[in-house]
């Protein structure tokens, strides 16, 4: 079963409404309560909760859910984005053993600027809204569009909310360092590269003045929820490969949390921590990375990772060396730098704990 609704999640200063969508597929349905859309779903099985672009320049993430809705409703419509290889009969929402519940537009404001926050006209005390959840429904737009999708995602038993980077970033999950349930839900997704980020007590100040802490993710699992944060590569261009790896790990997310029939694939990949080691720039001018330097790539200590030059005299201002040994999860590719930009970010492997 498949159903849908109108959602709308908080009101302009000119009165217009920022809507969405959401469906729900599988044994729940979305019904018309007092306060808008509800689920209705029977208490007994499970509900996985994904949603994209609340960045939402993050537009791989939309793809991703529409691939899977043309999947689970069994429209052998092409898509038109190209993930070929996805277009085998796969499982149907009947198919499905609990509910789906998915917002593909998480954030309309930021969908429609194609931008990752919102001008301060329209929030001015949370321009991201990946930092105001569970949200308030009294508070500010952010809070109150993040509250509304609450009522949603926090009844769900797992949490799927999809980013993507750029093509200076690998495609990785984030999870809670130390939170079995949420690592397992990262590896049923299956990216290569899994980066577990630190919270609470154990995190850097960074973390707290950056105000992580109102992450989904972070809210959720908090609640008892596990959840991820899958980086798809490419902001603002649909990438078939991206698309691809979206519909692979949520059918993974399906098979782990009793969805879907089967286990997922097995996961064989490396685990590194988030937001660590940043190869900085000690001066402004031209950045140069290594002709064979990849994200993703295993790097070391002390390795050369590019050099800044300037560009009038050609004067080499600064060879850029690893800071650790680690995983190059992002390299600058623009090659105009200023003094203190990260030029490449390494995330240091860490063993199974
Ligand atoms: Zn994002």
């Amino acid at each position: 079963m498949h159903t849908s609704r109108s959602l709308t999640l908080a009101r302009l200063p000119s009165g217009v409404p920022v809507r969405t969508t959401v469906h729900a597929y599988g044994e729940g349905e979305l019904v018309d309560g007092d306060d808008g859309p509800e689920l209705d779903a029977p208490g007994d099985v499970p509900v996985v909760y994904a949603q994209a672009a609340q960045h939402g320049r993050e537009v791989n993430g939309t793809a991703v859910l529409r691939r899977l809705h043309d999947r689970l409703v069994g429209d052998a419509t092409e898509a038109g984005d190209g993930a070929e290889s996805g277009d085998e009969a796969g499982p149907t929402a009947a198919e499905l053993a609990g509910t789906l519940v998915t917002v593909p537009v998480a954030d309309p404001l930021t969908f429609d600027h194609v931008s990752y926050t919102t001008p301060e006209s329209l929030d001015s005390r949370q321009p991201n809204m990946n930092r105001c959840w569970p949200g308030d429904r009294e508070g500010s737009l952010h809070e109150r569009m993040a509250a509304r999708l609450w009522a949603f995602a926090g009844e769900a038993d797992a949490i799927v909310d999809l980013h993507t980077g750029s093509p200076s970033m690998a495609t990785h999950t984030v999870y809670m360092r130390g939170d079995d349930d949420c690592r397992g839900l990262a590896e049923a997704f299956g990216t290569d590269l899994l980066l577990a980020e630190a919270a609470g007590d154990d995190a850097d100040t960074e973390w707290d003045e950056r105000g992580f802490a109102g992450k989904l993710r972070v809210a959720a699992t908090r609640e008892g929820i596990p959840t991820i944060t899958p980086e798809l590569a490419h902001s603002r261009e649909i990438v078939p490969e991206a698309v691809e790896t979206g519909v692979r790990g949520m059918l993974g997310a399906l098979r782990q949390r009793g969805l879907l029939s089967g286990d997922p694939d097995p996961w064989d990949g490396v685990v590194a921590r988030n937001h660590l080691g940043r190869v900085i720039a000690d001066e402004a001018g031209l950045f140069v990375p290594e002709p064979d330097l990849a994200v993703g790539d295993r790097v070391a200590e002390g390795e050369r990772v590019g050099e800044v030059f300037d560009p009038t005299t050609f004067e080499t201002l600064q060879v850029a060396r690893a800071d650790r040994d680690g995983i190059a999860y992002s390299v600058a590719r623009e090659a105009t730098v200023t003094a203190g930009a990260t030029l490449v970010g390494v995330a240091e492997r860490i063993d199974r704990e």
